[in-house]
């Protein structure tokens, strides 16, 4: 054996290869990496806001057998292994738990994603009229770019209380015989100022006004015509005056369903999939789990991308006091200590996106430790920022046994971080879960464009989160 060969042999031995995750599959698998995108493709268009999604996880979940745990807290029914349970949080938060072999105390395999997505927030007056035009002002939610929101067509999603108290759902935009809404940019001739500013600056928040109707209402003697239009085909639509805007939610997010991205359609490109992806990947580890050892619980919260506070958040005491109820329906007698043993005791993979290295801005992440999309599902040791501030900084001993168990079971996998040191950065629902003690690790899908109108993800990540999480359940 000559020298060289030897070189290549301990090369191979010891050096980590990044595993490009579409040149593992057969062709088999291949049909199915394309198959379930067909599925991901309808989550992502049948749930565009926290509440539809959270609708859609019910729906999917009670044809799956699922009961909900006011009827089982109702009925005084004793859970049992393999026994499928989920919790409504306020129609925004969803828990879904499958009871395992072991007792509640020692522990739960957890994987939590969010489900709220950036948008614009219609104020609560958001109706007005200038110079003849109709338009809708907007609070954005979460971390956007304002420039990605003009000029591109819009929909609007919500729920409106009416004085009596019903709730109407509105969306209006998403069927193709549906007007969609925009909001306008300066021409180019006349932006010189514009031009001038800073990307954070050129649109600002004040600014990004939905342009929602132009008839004006056929009476000379009144003034607002264009708005009482509006309002008046409002009311005979949906029902609704303007002071129900003050009890409504509207949320406005991008026009239109997820599309394939690429000739070869291996990506797909849609709005929300922070984190909707994780969402539907954790989803559907969870509803193909049927008899685990530790009780499995997929958690899908809302208010992620304001930091997790509120009543629908990870912060929210929901989800420990769902744990709660459960070790109460188990237990001869309830103890608070079983239900902190039942928390601290349990394992979690925070699922969530993170960017993925994009060749027109290679700057910003260390090629060494970025993320790939189509290199498998992204295992993040630390989030946070500038020295790793406000971060979950998962254990080895954790880590390793995530790596083992991904490994045991083909899964391809890769280590990420969120950027090159003193970037930027950002965090996850980790740290709050890690808080009861639970061991935690960040865990999810790189995606292109994150925060975007449009964000773009790989296929075989998608497939290869599903394939991780169900053996993250099953171990
Ligand atoms: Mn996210
Ligand atoms: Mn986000």
């Amino acid at each position: 054996m000559n020298k060289e060969l030897k070189g290549k042999e301990l090369q191979d031995s010891l050096t980590y290869k990044w595993r490009n995750a579409w040149e593992t599959l057969n062709d088999e698998e291949k049909e199915i990496v394309f198959q379930v995108n067909e599925e991901y493709k309808e989550f992502l268009d049948k749930g565009k806001t926290e509440r539809e999604s959270s609708r859609e996880i019910i729906r999917i979940a009670k044809e799956k057998g699922y009961i909900s745990l006011e009827e089982i807290i109702e009925k005084k029914i004793k859970p049992v292994p393999g026994m499928k349970i989920y919790a409504n949080n306020r129609d925004k938060a969803v828990v879904l738990i499958v009871i395992g072999r072991e007792k509640l105390e020692k522990g739960m395999n957890i994987i939590g994603s969010h489900l709220d997505a950036p948008r614009l927030d219609l104020k609560q007056f958001p109706l007005y009229e200038e110079e003849s035009l109709a338009l809708l002002k907007t609070h954005y939610y979460g971390g956007v770019k304002k420039y990605q929101w003009v000029t591109l067509p819009l929909a609007l999603h919500g729920v409106v209380i009416n004085k009596n108290g019903d709730k109407i759902d509105v969306v209006i935009g998403e069927d193709e015989n549906d007007p969609v809404f925009f909001i306008t940019d300066l021409l180019p001739h006349l932006a010189k100022d514009q031009m001038a500013k800073t990307m954070s600056e050129g649109i600002t928040g004040e600014g990004l006004n939905v342009l929602i109707g132009s008839i004006p209402f056929n009476d000379d003697e009144i003034k607002e015509k264009v708005k009482l239009n509006v309002l008046k085909i409002l009311k005979d639509k949906y029902g609704i005056t303007e002071e129900d805007f003050t009890t409504a939610e509207f949320e406005v997010v991008p026009a239109g369903k997820a599309r394939d991205v690429g000739i070869d359609r291996s990506m797909v490109g849609g709005y929300g999939q922070d984190d909707r992806v994780c969402a539907f990947t954790s989803l559907k580890a969870i509803l193909d789990v049927e008899m685990p050892n530790k009780t499995a619980v997929a958690l899908f919260v809302d208010k992620e991308e304001i930091g997790s506070v509120g009543n629908t958040s990870m912060e929210s005491r929901f989800f420990e006091n769902v744990v709660s109820e459960l070790v109460n329906l188990t237990e001869e007698s309830y103890s608070e200590l079983t239900v902190k043993r039942a928390m601290s005791n349990s394992q979690v993979l925070s699922a969530d996106t993170l960017g993925g290295f994009d060749p027109n801005y290679p700057d910003v992440l260390d090629k060494k430790n970025a993320p790939y999309i189509g290199k498998g599902l992204v295992m993040v040791k630390y989030t946070g920022s500038r020295g790793k501030g406000g971060c979950n900084d998962a254990n080895s001993e954790y880590i390793a046994k995530i790596r083992k168990i991904f490994n045991d079971n083909n899964v391809v996998w890769q280590m990420g971080e969120l950027g090159k040191v003193d970037q930027g950065g950002g965090g996850t629902i980790a740290y709050i879960l890690a808080n009861y003690g639970m061991d935690v690790v960040d865990c999810g899908v790189c995606l292109l464009s994150v925060h975007a109108p449009y964000e773009i993800a790989s296929k075989v990540d998608v497939y290869m989160a599903i394939k991780g999480y169900k053996a993250f359940y099953m171990a």
